[in-house]
């Protein structure tokens, strides 16, 4: 098969800038890079080729000699170390991509520090906390330094010594097929130092479980699943590495009349039939205390009554909002014979003129007297 030439490998013209070629060769390193092609044997081939074109080109007397006679005038292999060697193209593409794929491609020497893992506590409060902020204190896991070895978890009288494993550097390289993977050593967890003879106290930890009270603070408004960071309140870092962050996710409570929806809140309100017929006031509930409404003479069921500005401002809400109460209208039961006796005459004179009385009763009858004829 023919070589193609290189900057045709990296879709750059023939006076392509140094910068240019980089930015063409980094774009087809992470398009073709094993990594994300496990097992692909036209993408190996193709990272292979950029990588090749790359390193001649960015080198500016190969790229003179190859300008000049071509692929006869650069030898590839010689910058390859060899053909195909994996382990120095692993090398140099973490040189050159280390930011792209963090730390993990990165040399280092000495122990790695590491950022403390997050952590999540959850909080139940009650809709009328959320509403209007609430301070609580919560206990969350802590650590305190081992008070009797100082925090070097090594027996006093004894210190720690160079990991064996690691020589220090708290990293080891692993072979993985054709690929040089640097690990966290397993002997000292990539501390670097390992202990011979552990503290009593702490078994070699260098520090001992101490929970911590942590003062909350709620902000009015907050909703079901926000979450609210402690900074530097989850688990310590290791190796001089940052603490990780505490998140605090909240979680309402049921309420027994309100349901929230964002920042409006819905309850259901019963309704006695005679005021649904002839009007009047009805006192509903709202989170500070109740409020009355209207109810205008002929309402219904299930009509619903928007109280303005009874709801709940969100956190990040520039507006309070709104309290819908929606009117249940309830049956009378347990009726006296004089109250049915009552209703039975109600009942015959609406009878007489049931159209204008009951409307929608009208109009459903109509409806199933067409379905029948
Ligand atoms: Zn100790
Ligand atoms: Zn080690």
């Amino acid at each position: 098969m023919a070589k193609r030439d290189y900057y045709e490998v990296l879709g750059v013209s023939k006076g392509a800038s140094e910068d240019e070629l980089k930015k063409a060769y980094r774009k087809l390193a992470m398009k073709y890079h094993p990594d994300r092609n496990p097992d692909n044997k036209e993408a190996e081939e193709k990272f292979k080729e950029a990588k090749e074109a790359y390193e001649t080109l960015s080198d500016p007397s190969k790229r003179q000699a190859y300008d000049q006679f071509g692929h006869a005038g650069v030898d590839p292999n010689q910058g390859m170390g060899g053909a195909g060697n994996f382990n120095d193209i692993f090398g140099n593409f973490g040189d050159i991509f280390g930011d792209i794929f963090g730390g993990g491609a990165r040399r280092q020497s000495g122990p790695q520090a590491y950022r403390g893992a997050d952590l999540r506590y959850g909080l139940e409060i009650t809709l009328e906390q959320a509403a209007k902020g609430y301070t609580t204190e919560i206990r969350i896991p802590g650590y305190d330094e081992c008070t009797t070895c100082h925090g070097s978890g090594a027996k006093p009288g004894t210190e720690p010594v160079t990991c064996h494993t690691c020589n220090g550097t708290g990293q080891v390289f692993m072979q993985q097929g054709f690929f040089r993977v640097q690990q966290t050593c397993h002997t000292c967890h990539g501390t670097g130092k390992e202990i011979k003879e552990p503290c009593p106290v702490c078994h070699g930890e260098g520090r001992i479980r101490k929970n911590k009270t942590l003062e909350v603070k709620i902000p009015a408004g907050i909703d079901e699943g926000q979450r609210i960071r402690s900074s530097g309140n989850g688990e310590p870092g290791v190796n001089g590495g940052p603490p990780g962050d505490l998140y605090i996710e909240i979680h309402l409570k049921k309420h027994p009349i309100f349901e929230r929806d964002g920042d409006d809140l819905h309850c259901e309100v019963p309704l006695p039939f005679a005021t649904a017929a002839l009007g009047g006031t009805l006192v509903v509930p709202t989170l500070d205390g109740s409020a009355e409404i209207t109810i205008p003479e002929g309402t219904q069921t299930g009509k619903t009554f928007r109280l303005r500005g009874k709801g709940i401002k969100g956190v990040r809400s520039l507006e309070t909002g709104d309290l819908y109460c929606h009117v249940l209208i309830e049956t009378p039961v347990k009726l006296t014979n004089k109250q049915k006796e009552l209703l039975r005459e109600f009942q015959t004179s609406v009878d007489k003129d049931s159209s204008k009385h009951s409307p929608q009763n009208k109009s459903f009858m109509d409806r199933v007297k067409d379905l029948f004829n």
